[in-house]
């Protein structure tokens, strides 16, 4: 019977998805953002959003990260259900704050302008929420946050400023930042949108590289190559809907939606 137990835990976590999100709908006042995504990242799994600007992208992400409260539908992590619940005056709100802040310590965030502390050197803001948002002694997040610059080549510059570094040396920092966490589910909108073009790569081949080794990512990019190359799965909004969905080898080179063909023509 021992034997028994482990295979079928394998066998859930091989099926449970990381991160579930079923009919999520979001509306500013009378402005319906979102109208009913669904969207199951696994383990491993890389999605590229893509879409116009205004189709929802960052709204979509804000929900996952719970920076909004979703007008309704269901978001899973790890199987748990993020619990809403109807206030007659604010809308849907979280019925835990200490499930907010738990499930959004694990859903690391990199945003186009890097939000890095400018205050702080690039060391203080790697431990940072390690430190005090999950407790981690101060020794030991430095010494994990010492490797991570290693891995985005930044180690030599932790005692820099953010105002000291490049805008590819800061988006390096904040994905440094984001890993300091061992989050669930990496977040990225738009990373490299800010950058002036010879830096993209740099940040790109960090995040390639995050990719190859089985982290879960969902990527919103104007960067084709990387969502053709690097994720596994892309999807495409279009006014608050998933317009197309699929493997980038199937829909790049076979779109079913019209839209998605234009938008791919235009930002080629
Ligand atoms: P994208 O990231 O795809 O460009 P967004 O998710 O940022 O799109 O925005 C989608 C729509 O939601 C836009 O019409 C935008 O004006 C609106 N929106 C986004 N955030 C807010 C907010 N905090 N308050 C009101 N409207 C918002
Ligand atoms: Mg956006």
């Amino acid at each position: 019977m021992e034997t028994i137990l482990p295979i079928e835990n394998e066998l859930n976590y091989m099926i449970l998805p990381t991160l579930s999100i079923k009919n999520l709908h979001k509306s500013f006042a009378a402005n319906e953002v979102l109208k009913g995504i669904d969207l199951e990242a696994y383990k491993g799994d890389v999605i590229s959003i893509l879409g116009a600007s205004g189709s929802g992208k960052s709204t979509l992400l804000r929900c996952v990260n719970l920076l909004e409260t979703p007008s309704s539908g269901e978001i899973r992590v790890n199987g748990e259900l993020i619990e809403m619940k109807q206030d007659k005056k604010r809308g849907a709100v979280p019925v835990s704050i200490k499930q907010v802040e738990r499930i959004r310590s694990r859903l690391a965030m990199v945003f186009q302008g890097f939000n890095l502390w400018s205050h702080m050197t690039v060391l203080e803001n790697v431990i940072e929420a390690p430190v005090h948002v999950l407790g981690v002694p101060k020794k030991e997040a430095i010494e994990k946050a010492d490797a991570i610059l290693q891995r985005v080549g930044l180690y030599e510059r932790k005692s820099f400023y953010p105002g000291q570094l490049s805008g590819g040396q800061q988006q390096r920092v904040a994905i440094a930042r984001a890993l300091a966490v061992e989050p669930e589910v990496m977040l990225f909108d738009e990373p490299t949108s800010a950058l002036d073009p010879e830096l993209v790569g740099e940040v790109l081949s960090v995040m390639r590289g995050l990719a190859e080794e089985g982290r879960t990512m969902l990527v919103v990019t104007h960067e084709m190559a990387f969502a053709r190359d690097v994720s596994n799965k892309v999807i495409f909004l279009h006014e608050g809907l998933v317009e197309e969905q699929g493997k980038p080898e199937d829909i790049f080179s076979n779109p079913s939606s019209e839209r998605f063909k234009q938008f791919i023509s235009s930002v080629y």
